[in-house]
């Protein structure tokens, strides 16, 4: 937990950001920002990247299951 004054919140959200996503390899940083959509005709699985055909409800890679 972190207090800080309330006009310093913005700044020390950004800051603690920046430093967990400083530690994330190139594959964990694409995976946190990955999004699902799941119309798209293919999706990458947010743990292995792996493609995830539409429709499809477990990664073909991993078996994560989304939807
Ligand atoms: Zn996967």
């Amino acid at each position: 937990m972190l207090a800080v004054a309330s006009e310093n919140v913005e700044r020390a959200a950004t800051i603690l950001q920046e430093r967990e996503r400083a530690g994330m390899s190139e594959v964990e940083l694409t995976a946190a920002d990955a999004v699902i959509d799941l119309d798209a005709d293919t999706n990458s699985c947010p743990a292995c990247l792996d493609p995830i055909p539409k429709g499809s409800t477990q990664c073909p890679g991993c078996g994560l299951r989304i939807g």
